[in-house]
């Protein structure tokens, strides 16, 4: 059952108790590899869930809009504070209300609408947030975008740099949604020097490997970097901006008033807890176990004649282009959702398929790792996801149900925060 347990909300709304009963039993059972979601500790969760959601406090600690901050101040201080230490930075705000508002907050602090942005395309491994043609920031500003090389699927540093030049953009944005490999922060920092733009590092994914030292960090290079707090950082949603003391009016201004009203402090506070969490030694232990599961679930995949996009992992995130395994991605992600292992279809470079239907999976192994898994497990989780594809290809439904079963088994002996099996 879900923990802490939730009396109120059974006896007053029991349709709602009973969705989250079941949502909390889901997350139990399912191999989770979306590669954007974690378990957050039961700490965080008792912070998100506290009385701090009934408080507002536009404006910042010492200079708010309203009274009654005798507890809220201290509390964003010390996220602050506890983000500036972890990261390394002069300045972190910590109010975004998730990834998306943290980086229109950098467009409006530095750009003109119209003005040029340069980021790695969506169908790439880019975020929409990074001047996408749906997006208000592809609409409202100049998109130029970087891709990666068709030969090995890494970002083209050498067409970075020739685009930097010739379009001579504002702003240039690093870091995305599907990257596998480790980004080159000093190359990004020396182009955008030289084409005289702000360097935004977009850090969503991978923070957490950041603040556990198994990926190199921006901070000294970026001049600007974002990040959401719930992705392998494995605190609340939410979303923070580090930056140097330069730039730290201009962001403070940005996000409020600028883009925001009062800051959500029940996440505020949990994203305290969540930074105190990832300083401590166990945490590095835990993200280089998550690089470690990530290469242990990527040679298994390879073995088993799985194409990688980039041909494999630096981080925490695995690419599979199914092309050659003549199964599209969506059917693929659906059939291995009702076998109890969760992921979601995804582009791949250079893919002839539509976005809603596109060739291939995304994985990620950030929650299984909070989960307890080591690398030991990984060839199996890899032997299952091949018996399921290839189940699609033979529309083996029995086969399916199998290997759901199995992962249940697999499970039940790796607790998980916010969940305790009834006694
Ligand atoms: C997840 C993500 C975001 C957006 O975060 P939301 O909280 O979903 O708005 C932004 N940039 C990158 C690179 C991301 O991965």
């Amino acid at each position: 059952m879900h923990q802490p347990a939730l009396p109120h909300l059974q006896s007053q709304d029991p349709e709602i108790a009973g969705l989250v009963e079941a949502e909390a039993r889901r997350q139990f059972e399912k191999i989770r590899l979306i590669a954007s979601e974690n378990y957050v500790s039961p700490a965080v969760l008792e912070a998100t869930g506290s009385v701090l959601t009934n408080k507002y406090s536009e404006g910042y600690a010492g200079r708010r809009y309203y009274e009654g901050q005798q507890n809220v101040d201290p509390i964003e201080l010390l996220a602050i504070e506890r983000a500036k230490a972890l990261f390394g930075v002069e300045h972190a705000n910590v109010q975004p209300y998730s990834g998306s508002p943290a980086n229109l907050a950098v467009y409006l602090a530095f750009l003109q609408p119209g003005d040029t942005v340069m980021g790695l395309s969506l169908p790439m491994g880019g975020h929409l947030t990074h001047g996408w043609s749906v997006s208000a920031t592809g609409r409202w500003f100049n998109p130029v975008r970087y891709e990666v090389r068709a030969e090995d699927g890494r970002v083209d540093m050498d067409q970075v740099r020739d685009l930097a030049l010739k379009e001579r953009p504002k702003l240039i944005w690093c870091g995305g949604t599907a990257v596998p490999r480790t980004i080159d922060f000093p190359a990004f920092a020396e182009i955008a020097r030289e084409a005289g733009a702000v360097l935004a590092a977009d850090v969503a994914h991978i923070a957490g490997l950041i603040a556990g030292g198994a990926h190199p960090s921006p901070a000294g290079h970026a001049d600007v970097i974002t990040t959401t707090t719930h992705k392998t950082l494995r605190g609340p949603r939410g979303a923070m901006i580090l930056s140097t003391q330069e730039h730290a009016k201009a962001i403070d201004k940005a996000v409020f008033p600028g883009l925001q009203g009062g800051p959500h402090d029940h996440t505020t506070a949990a994203i305290a807890v969540a930074l105190d969490e990832a300083s401590r030694p166990g945490f590095a232990a835990y993200a280089h176990q998550v690089v470690a599961n990530a290469k242990a679930l990527a040679a298994a995949l390879l073995e088993r004649g799985y194409d990688l996009v980039s041909g494999g992992t630096d981080n925490h995130l695995v690419l599979i282009d199914l092309t050659g395994k003549g199964v599209p991605g969506k059917p693929a992600a659906q059939a291995l959702d009702r076998a109890g292992i969760e992921l979601n279809y995804n582009a791949v470079p250079f893919d002839p398929r539509k976005p809603f239907d596109p060739s291939g999976l995304r994985l990620g192994t950030a929650a299984i790792t909070t989960r307890g898994l080591t690398e030991d497990r990984m060839p199996r989780i890899a032997a299952w996801i091949d018996e399921v594809v290839q189940a699609v290809a033979a529309e083996d439904e029995a086969a399916v149900a199998r290997v759901a079963g199995e992962v249940r088994e697999l499970l039940a002996g790796y607790p998980m925060p916010g969940w305790a099996t009834a006694p």
